[in-house]
């Protein structure tokens, strides 16, 4: 007979849905830091609908989503789901697994109950007719990212996903390293990829903000696939070393500058001009790195508020800042002098659709790239390592959180029994 509950790492039979799981619900009575958000809760397995797979979650990626749904800001998650017209008072965030195949949908084709998955978080209805006409799925006005638009995600013992957000989960790596590379990675792979003409080539000079960070990890490694040249940027010499061996041919450190924040009023010429003084050092720093008066055909912009006058200033002429973020603010000031007259591109850019979730899936698969895994926190952590996150305090590269894998090292469901 079929359990309530299962305890973590306590494997049900193969396929053996329990009534209940354990998971890390936020709630709206207690938003705000994550430390103090995030608390272990048992809560109802979800259903599944005809083209939906529940996954059972070996470990869980973290990311940004986590600490953005916890804070409330800028959006409650819970109040939002609600006024379209969802039931649960609680939100499970997690927007990346690793884990196995455990119930699927009855119209579901492509994955059996057993296989062993990684999935991405990006979610749409395939009936939208925006979809239908063929269109870029991640322009749909249905689509939603999986764990923080929408409930069930991987912080707790089973998850609801849709089938197509499945993709095969590399052999090679344990659970963990497989859970923490696809929300950074397809991100990052869609901002160097998806806006044509700007597409990285070979020789290109590519700005990273953050190239020890999750996405930044990420972005040094494809980039430098590409036979590009990317130039990290960094707030401690010891990240200058990492970013180095991921690829890129220099960082540069960013408190040696203090020109951030928005810009200043272009009348004040004295402010102005000291603001000026900065962004050309910045400027020459990576000319150095460079070694020659190149300017960044790409930059990979994510802090936000805080560089992005820096970020427009040393794009190249004709070349394109592309956002997917705002982590220290959202009013972007632009001198929109450099962006005219050098016809400069600011492109937003969010998550990823199927294909560029395969296309950096198969890289890891083909062990191209490194997942950047760099600390594993047990599943009665998940409020600390997403605090660690908010107040900028976490380790390089990506971090996972065991959930049902009992222990780091275990890489198939054979193993983890
Ligand atoms: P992360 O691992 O924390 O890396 C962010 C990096 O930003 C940090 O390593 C830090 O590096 C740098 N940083 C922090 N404060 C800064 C400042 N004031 N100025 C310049 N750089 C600063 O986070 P992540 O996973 O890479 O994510 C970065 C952002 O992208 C988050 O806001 C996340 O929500 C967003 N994101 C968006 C999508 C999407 O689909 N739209 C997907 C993934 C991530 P240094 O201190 O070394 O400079």
């Amino acid at each position: 007979m079929t359990k309530e509950l299962y305890q973590l790492g306590e494997i049900p039979p193969l396929g053996e849905v329990p009534k209940k799981m354990l998971a890390q619900p936020i709630r709206s009575d207690r938003l705000g830091v994550p430390v103090s958000a995030y608390k272990k809760e048992l809560i109802n397995v979800p259903a599944i609908g005809p083209k939906e797979v529940l996954i059972y979650v070996m470990a869980a990626g973290v990311n940004y989503n986590g600490v953005w749904a916890s804070l409330g800001k800028p959006l409650d998650v819970i109040i939002m789901r609600q006024k379209r017209g969802e039931p649960e008072d609680f939100h499970i965030g997690g927007s990346e697994a690793a884990g196995i195949v455990w119930a699927v949908g009855s119209q579901v084709s492509k994955f059996k109950v057993g296989d062993e998955i990684v999935s991405h978080c990006s979610m749409w209805d395939e009936d939208d007719p925006w979809i239908q006409e063929g269109n870029d799925p991640m322009l749909a006005p249905s689509q939603q990212i999986w764990g923080f638009e929408t409930n069930w995600g991987s912080f707790a013992q089973f998850a609801k996903v849709q089938e197509r957000q499945l993709l095969p989960k590399p052999s090679h790596l344990s659970w963990e390293e497989a859970s923490c590379y696809i929300s950074s990675g397809a991100t990052a792979y869609r901002m160097l990829y998806h806006w044509v003409p700007h597409s990285v080539k070979k020789g290109d000079v590519v700005l990273v903000w953050g190239g020890a960070g999750g996405l930044g990890s990420l972005a040094i490694q494809i980039a430098k696939i590409a036979g590009a040249k990317p130039v990290a940027v960094v707030s401690s010499d010891e990240k200058i070393e990492y970013c180095k061996k991921l690829g890129a041919i220099g960082a540069i450190n960013r408190n040696h500058f203090n020109h951030w924040g928005p810009l200043p009023d272009w009348r004040n010429t004295e402010k102005y001009n000291v603001w000026l003084k900065g962004a050309r050092a910045f400027g020459v720093a990576l000319w150095e790195i460079v070694g020659e008066k190149k300017n960044p055909h790409i930059v990979i912009e994510h802090p936000g508020e805080n560089t992005i006058p820096t970020s427009i200033f040393v794009c190249d002429k004709g070349g394109m800042v592309v956002i997917c973020a705002g982590t220290t603010g959202y009013n972007a000031t632009v001198d929109l002098r450099y962006l005219w007259m050098h016809q400069k591109r600011f492109q937003g850019s969010h998550f990823a659709n199927d294909v560029e979730g395969k296309a950096i899936n198969d890289l890891v698969m083909e062990k191209k790239i490194d997942p950047c895994l760099s600390k594993v926190f047990q599943f009665s952590e998940t409020g600390e390592c997403h605090q660690l996150m908010h107040e900028n305090k976490h380790p390089f590269g990506n971090m996972s959180i065991l959930v049902n894998a009992t222990r780091t090292g275990l890489k198939t469901l054979k193993e983890s029994l």
